[in-house]
C-alpha cells in the first residue's frame, strides 16, 4: 500500500462542505451538542452560495395573499409530478420558519416600506394552485441573497463552536466491513498532511456538478465530489438527466443574470424585438418555469430569430425600468453585465443564453437527509452512517425541474432536518468504532495512483473533452440520436482517465493534482447523465426529448437510479416516486386532487 502517516479525527459527525446547506446542517449539529466538524475545500464563505443572487422562497404573504400550499403546488409542477411528495410538503411547510430563523440569526435582507422582508415574484411562483396571477414569494436580500445567508450561517456556526478544517479536500469515504459509512480521508491542500476523520455520521454537503458541463454558471469548484465519492462506493445516484439550464446566463462568460431580474420587470426579446414569451406562455410570459423559457429561446434561435452578428443569443431589457430600482434591487448583475457583456444596463439589453445551472439529480435521500440505497424489496432503505444535503443530495423535491429559488430553501429546511435526524440517531455517548484499514487503503491507493499518474493526456485537456461532450451531446433539447453518440463519446473520453499525466507529484497546494481528483468525481456523474438521459424515453421538465415530446407518467413517473462501476459502465434501475403527502387533507394537509398530474402549461 502507498505509505501515508495520518494525523486522527474523531467527531460525533463530519460535515463535508460549507456552503449554505453544509453550514445549516453543521451549526445545526453543534447547536445539539454533537461534536462536529466541517470540511471543505475552499474557505466556507467562498463556497457556491454566496453566488445565489436573486432570493429564497417562503410563503409569508409579505406582499398580498400566499400559503404553502400554494407554494407545494407550484412545487409538484415545477418537478413535473417527478418530485417526492411527502419531501416537497416538508419543504413548502418548513419554508416560513426557516427563513424566520434566517432573519434572527442576523441575514439583512431587503425591506418593504413597513419593516418587512421584502419578497418578489420569480418563475413558476403562483397563486390559487397556478390559476392566479404570480406570487411575490421570494425573499431578497438586495440581488445578494446567497452572500448574506452564507456569511451569516458561517458566523452561526462558529458561535456553536464546530470545528472547521478549511481547505481540505475529502478524497474518499470510509466504509466499515459491514457496509456503513465510518469517516473519510482528507487532504491538507497547504501543507500537504493527511488526516483520517472517524465520524458516526457524514454529511455530504459537497453541491453540484455543473463544471461537467463547458458553460455553467456554477463556481469551477462544482465538481460533484460527494457524488464521485457515492459512486465509487456502488452506490446509486438519482435522476442525474435531469440538468437544470437558466435562461439567462451572459451570452460568452455564462455569468449569472438572477431570473430576480425578469421577476423586477425585464423582458426577453428576439432580433425582431418581439416578446417572443408571450406567444408561448401567455399567461407568465417571462415569468415561466425554467426549463420552458429555456426552450422557447433555444427555439427562436434555432429558427433564426436569434441576435447578434450570429443569431445565436437572445437579449433580456432591464433598460425600461428606473435606474434607481435597478439600483436597489440588482445592484449586483448591473455589475455583472457591465463586466462580463460591457452593457449599461440603464441604456442597452443585456445579451444571454441558456446556461447550465443546477443539478436536480444527486445523492438519493429520504426527507431527512438520509442516504438511500434502494433494494428491490425496499426501495426505501437506508445507508447507515451517511447523509447528502443541498444540491448534492436528491431528496427529491426539485424532480425533473428546480423553481428558481427553491434551492436556497431546500439547504436550510434540509440542513435543519439532517441535524434533526442526526440528533436522534447519533449517540454522543458512544465509542467511534476503529476505521476499517482496507478502506482507507483503498482510498489511498487510488490517490497516490493519480498523484504519480503518467500517462500523456493533462487533466485539462480531458475535461475539456468531457465538456465539450456533455454540452454538445447532452443540451436543452435531445434525441436518440445524438444521445446514443453522447454515450459512446462519454464512454471513450471517461476510458482516457487512464491515460491521465500529472505533472506536479508535491503535496503542497498541488492544484493539478486536486483538478485530476475532481475530473474523477465529476466523470461518473457525467456519464450517469448521459446514459439516464439517453434511456429516459418522454420527455419531463428540463429533459426534453425531440422524439418523445410528451411526459409518459404511466412507463416514466419513476425515479432513475445509476451506479457507475469502476469500468465506467452504468446501470440503471428505477424506484417509485413517493405519491402521499405527510398529512392528510383532514390532518390540514393538502387536497391530493389539486395536484394530481395534468399537462404543465404556464
Ligand atoms: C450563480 C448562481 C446563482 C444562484 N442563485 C440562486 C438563487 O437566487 N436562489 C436559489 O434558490 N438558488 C440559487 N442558485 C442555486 C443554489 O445557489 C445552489 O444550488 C446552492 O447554493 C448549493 O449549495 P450547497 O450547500 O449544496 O453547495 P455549495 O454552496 O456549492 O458548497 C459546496 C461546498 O462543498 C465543499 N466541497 C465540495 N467538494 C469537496 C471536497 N472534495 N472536499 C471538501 N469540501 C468539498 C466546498 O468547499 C463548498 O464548501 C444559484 C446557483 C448559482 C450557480
Amino acid at each position: 500500500m502507498a505509505a501515508y502517516k495520518f494525523i486522527d479525527h474523531t467527531y460525533d459527525v463530519v460535515v463535508v462542505g460549507a456552503g449554505g446547506s453544509g453550514l445549516r446542517a453543521t451549526l445545526g449539529m453543534a447547536e445539539q451538542g454533537l461534536k462536529t466538524a466541517c470540511i471543505t475545500k475552499v474557505f466556507p464563505t467562498r463556497s457556491h452560495t454566496v453566488a445565489a443572487q436573486g432570493g429564497i422562497a417562503a410563503s409569508l404573504s409579505n406582499m398580498g395573499p400566499d400559503n404553502w400550499q400554494w407554494h407545494m403546488y407550484d412545487t409538484v409542477k415545477g418537478s413535473d409530478w417527478l418530485g417526492d411528495t411527502d419531501a416537497m410538503e416538508y419543504l413548502a411547510r418548513s419554508a416560513p420558519a426557516a427563513v424566520y430563523e434566517l432573519e434572527h440569526y442576523g441575514v439583512p435582507f431587503s425591506r418593504t416600506e413597513e419593516g418587512k422582508i421584502y419578497q418578489r415574484p420569480f418563475g413558476g411562483h403562483t397563486t390559487e394552485f397556478g390559476e392566479g396571477p404570480p406570487v411575490q414569494r421570494t425573499c431578497a436580500a438586495a440581488d445578494r441573497t446567497g452572500h448574506a445567508i452564507l456569511h451569516t450561517l458561517y458566523g452561526q456556526s462558529l458561535k456553536h463552536n464546530a470545528m472547521f478544517y478549511i481547505e481540505y479536500f475529502a478524497i474518499d469515504l470510509i466504509m466499515s466491513e459491514d457496509g456503513a459509512c465510518q469517516g473519510v480521508v482528507a487532504w491538507k491542500l497547504d501543507d500537504g498532511t493527511m488526516h483520517r476523520f472517524n465520524a458516526k455520521m457524514v454529511v455530504l454537503a459537497t453541491g453540484g456538478y455543473g463544471r461537467a458541463y463547458f458553460s455553467a454558471t456554477s463556481a469551477h469548484t462544482c465538481t460533484g465530489d460527494g457524488g464521485g465519492m457515492v459512486a465509487r462506493q456502488g452506490l446509486p445516484l438519482q435522476d442525474m438527466e435531469f440538468v437544470q439550464f437558466h435562461p439567462t446566463g451572459i451570452y460568452g462568460s455564462g455569468c449569472l443574470i438572477t431570473e430576480g431580474a425578469r421577476g423586477e420587470g425585464g423582458y426577453l426579446t428576439n432580433a425582431e424585438g418581439e416578446r417572443f414569451m408571450e406567444r408561448y406562455a401567455p399567461t407568465y410570459k417571462d415569468l415561466a418555469s425554467r426549463d420552458v423559457v429555456s426552450r422557447c429561446m433555444t427555439i427562436e434561435i434555432r429558427e433564426g430569430r436569434g441576435v447578434g452578428p450570429e443569431k445565436d443569443h437572445i437579449f433580456l431589457h432591464l433598460n425600461h425600468l428606473p435606474p434607481e430600482a435597478l439600483h436597489e434591487r440588482l445592484p449586483g448583475i448591473s455589475e455583472s453585465a457591465k463586466i462580463f457583456a460591457g452593457v449599461d444596463v440603464t441604456k442597452e439589453p443585456i445579451p444571454v443564453l441558456p446556461t447550465v445551472h443546477y443539478n436536480m439529480g444527486g445523492i438519493p435521500t429520504n426527507y431527512w437527509g438520509e442516504v438511500l440505497n434502494p433494494t428491490a424489496e425496499n426501495p426505501d432503505a437506508i445507508f447507515p452512517g451517511l447523509m447528502a444535503v443541498g444540491e448534492a443530495g436528491c431528496a427529491s423535491v426539485h424532480g425533473a425541474n428546480r423553481l428558481g429559488s427553491n434551492s436556497l430553501i431546500d439547504l436550510v429546511v434540509f440542513g435543519r432536518a439532517a441535524a434533526i435526524k442526526a440528533g436522534e440517531v447519533v449517540d454522543p455517548d458512544a465509542p467511534n468504532p476503529p476505521l476499517n484499514e482496507t478502506s482507507v487503503e483503498k482510498a489511498m491507493d487510488r490517490f497516490d495512483a493519480l498523484r504519480h499518474a503518467d500517462g500523456q493526456t493533462p487533466t485539462a485537456a480531458l475535461r475539456l473533452k468531457m465538456q465539450k461532450t456533455m454540452q454538445n451531446n447532452a443540451a436543452v433539447f435531445r434525441t436518440e440520436e445524438v444521445l446514443q453518440e453522447g454515450c459512446v463519446l462519454m464512454s471513450q473520453v471517461a476510458g482516457e482517465m487512464k491515460d491521465l499525466k500529472v505533472t506536479d507529484r508535491s503535496l503542497i497546494w498541488n492544484s493539478d493534482l486536486m483538478e485530476t481528483l475532481e475530473l474523477t468525481n465529476l466523470m461518473p456523474n457525467a456519464l450517469a447523465t448521459i446514459v439516464g438521459a439517453e434511456a429516459r424515453h418522454e420527455s419531463r421538465g428540463a429533459h426534453a426529448r425531440e422524439d418523445y415530446p410528451n411526459r409518459d407518467d404511466e412507463n416514466w413517473r419513476h425515479h432513475t437510479l445509476a451506479v457507475v462501476g469502476d469500468d465506467n459502465s452504468v446501470t440503471l434501475t428505477y424506484r417509485p416516486v413517493h405519491l402521499d403527502p405527510l398529512t392528510t387533507h383532514d390532518e390540514g394537509g393538502i387536497d391530493l386532487k389539486k395536484i394530481a398530474p395534468k399537462a404543465r402549461v404556464y
